[in-house]
Order: structure tokens, then sequence, then C-alpha cells
């Protein structure tokens, strides 16, 4: 394993970050390569553990030369966002500089070619660590983006190109749910990691082989020992299964038996009133068309007060927020419905 430095240049004089990069050199070069990238969004840190478990085990692969692709590691893809504290409260998701989300704004190509990425001398640091991010992932048969949602179960966002091709990949990681998007006008990293491969020759595209996936490790409080030790597990089943270890102990995946869906069958469920939320639900549970979500106390004390929420279809709760307070139309959580949702929002993967 070979350890290096990036360093981004900060948006004045005398600031500079910093972020390292793990590399395992594949023995085979026909095998397929991996990226692994966690807390692009800075405060989600589920990845980040996950990797400090898989690191080791790769380790153990390359002492007794089982690594037969390339692997490039990145354990913490944000130093920028690492950083950013405002009154007390860590902000991981958005550049404060220029207000950006750290997971928009990558540079779509229109093929998977270093050399047509933009230059940025004049840009804004946060722009700058998307570009290097990309142009350190591209080329790699297998793109892992490791994120969390607020509370949630574990989920995959993924291309409709590569699924059901994809399917083996879930099943190894054990995830719950994965949801299907097609669309991507702003620039995730993962739609800057597969839209470069949707209009190539069939050769470049690959994708049999292909793995490009937003993988959300369940909550931002899921920061756990046992759960990094299991999500380790997953993302190690996931490499061998593809052959970029070898491992002739682990049995293949089976079927997954999770929850598939496409992206337009989430109901968001924004908020009537502002006031404090009472959850009727929590990740995992089944709903039935009507049942009360969620009920809004926007004016305590008073007839009236309390506004109830309830679903429009039925469906599985994916996700729900951590904290308690909430503004009107902010959303309330993720259901996802056995059909297209009635107020379906188009475009891009809600990581
Ligand atoms: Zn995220």
């Amino acid at each position: 394993m070979q350890k290096s430095i990036e360093r981004i240049a900060g948006d004045s004089e005398g600031i500079s970050y910093e972020f390292p990069v793990f590399r395992f050199k594949g023995q085979d070069e026909a095998a397929p390569s991996a990226y692994l990238q966690a807390a692009l969004h800075a405060g989600e840190l589920p990845g980040v553990i996950a990797i400090d478990v898989l690191m080791p085990m790769l380790v153990k692969a390359e002492a007794e030369g089982r690594i037969k692709g390339d692997i490039t590691l990145v354990p913490q893809a944000n130093p920028i966002g690492r950083a950013q504290y405002h009154f007390g409260e860590h902000q991981g998701r958005f550049h404060m500089g220029t207000r950006n989300n750290f997971n928009r704004g990558f540079p779509l190509l229109a093929a998977p070619d270093t050399k047509l990425l933009p230059e940025t001398a004049l840009d804004t640091a946060d722009q700058r660590l998307k570009v290097r991010l990309l142009q350190l992932s591209l080329g790699h048969d297998i793109v892992l983006d490791l994120h969390c949602d607020d509370e949630g179960l574990a989920y995959l966002y993924v291309h409709t190109s590569l699924w059901p091709a994809m399917a083996d990949c879930a099943a190894a990681m054990g995830v719950d749910a994965v949801v299907l998007w097609s669309e991507d006008t702003d620039g995730t990293f993962e739609g800057a990691s597969i839209m470069p491969y949707q209009n190539v020759p069939a050769d470049v595209a690959r994708f049999g082989r292909r793995v490009v996936t937003t993988v959300e490790y369940r909550g931002i409080l899921d920061v756990d020992g046992a759960l990094a030790g299991s999500d380790a597990e997953g993302l190690y089943r996931l490499l061998a299964a593809r052959g970029v270890v070898a491992d002739t102990a682990l049995p293949a995946p089976g079927p997954f038996t999770g929850t598939v869906a496409p992206l337009e069958n989430i109901d968001m469920m924004p908020a009537p009133r502002a006031g404090a939320v009472l959850y009727d639900v929590k990740p995992g549970d089944r709903v039935a068309k009507g049942a009360r979500l969620a009920t809004i106390v926007h004016a305590p004390g008073e007839v009236g007060g309390r506004t109830e929420v309830f679903a429009p279809q039925a469906g599985l709760i994916l996700t729900r927020r951590s904290r308690r307070i909430i503004r009107a139309g902010e959303d309330l959580l993720k259901l996802v419905g056995d059909r297209k949702s009635a107020d379906a929002r188009s475009g891009t993967l809600e990581d």
C-alpha cells in the first residue's frame, strides 16, 4: 500500500488543505479497479469508519498476494468541509465560501477522459477539490461514494444503465434498498462518475463490470463499531465478488432481496407547517396509504395547533430527519412508494 498526500490550494494566501490517498497495486491488469471515497459531505462519518476497518483487511490481502485490481481509497475526501465550524456547529454539506453543496457542481464530462477536466487555478477551493476528486476516480471500473442520510436504512443510488447488473453488489453489501435514477443536471459525484460513459463505445463503457453508486450508510448518528465492521465486510465482499480481491473462502453473493424502486416513487413529504415534529414512523417501517406519518405541533396548546401528515400511498419508510424542528416546506422523510409519487421531483439523487 502506498500513501500520498493531496494538496488543495485555499482561497487566500497561506491557506491550503490536505487529504491522504491510499493505493493498492493490483497484480492482474485484466482485473477491475476500484475507487472508494468517504465524507465528501464532511460530517457523514459511517463510511469513514467502514474504510478504517476495511483497510487492514486489504493490507492482509496484499500480504497474501490477493489484490488483483488497483484500489484507491480516500477515507476523508473533504478537508475543506471538515474544517468548517459555524458557532460551534459543524457544517460539512455546503462550502461556506460559496454556499455550494459539496456534492453538486462536479463537471459532467462527455467522455471519461481527464484531459476534458476544466482548469481550476482561478476557481474556488471547493471546485478545485471536486475536480481533483474526479480526476483521482476517473478510469476506475468501480466507484463508491460513501455517504449517509439523516436517519435511514442502508441504501444505494444507482443509475438505470447499471441495473440490474449491480444487483450482486447490493447483495454483497447487504443494503436494504436501491433507488434508481436516470438524469443528473446538478453534477453529483455519482453523476460525474457515470454520465461520461453514456455515449462512448461499449468497450469503453463496459457496463457489465462498471459499478458506480452513492452509498447511504444509514443515519448521521450511526457511527458505530459493529456497523463499521459489517459495512467493511460488505465492501470487501463486493470487491471479492467483482474480482478486485481474490478470496476463495467467500461464497458468491445471492440474489438481492431488498427494495428496488425508481427515484420517481419517492415521496419526500414537505412539512405543511413549521414546528416540532412527532413521528409515527421510523426507517424500515412499511406503511399503508392514509397512515399517519407525523404530526407537526405548530401552535402549542391552541385548538387546531397540530397538523397531521398522512401517507399518500403505501410504501417503505427509507429515511426521516434526525432533528425534530422543521420549517414549512422542508422534507419530513422519504417514503419509497409502490408507484410513482404524485409530486415526484425530477432530477437528481437526494443524498
Ligand atoms: Zn451526503
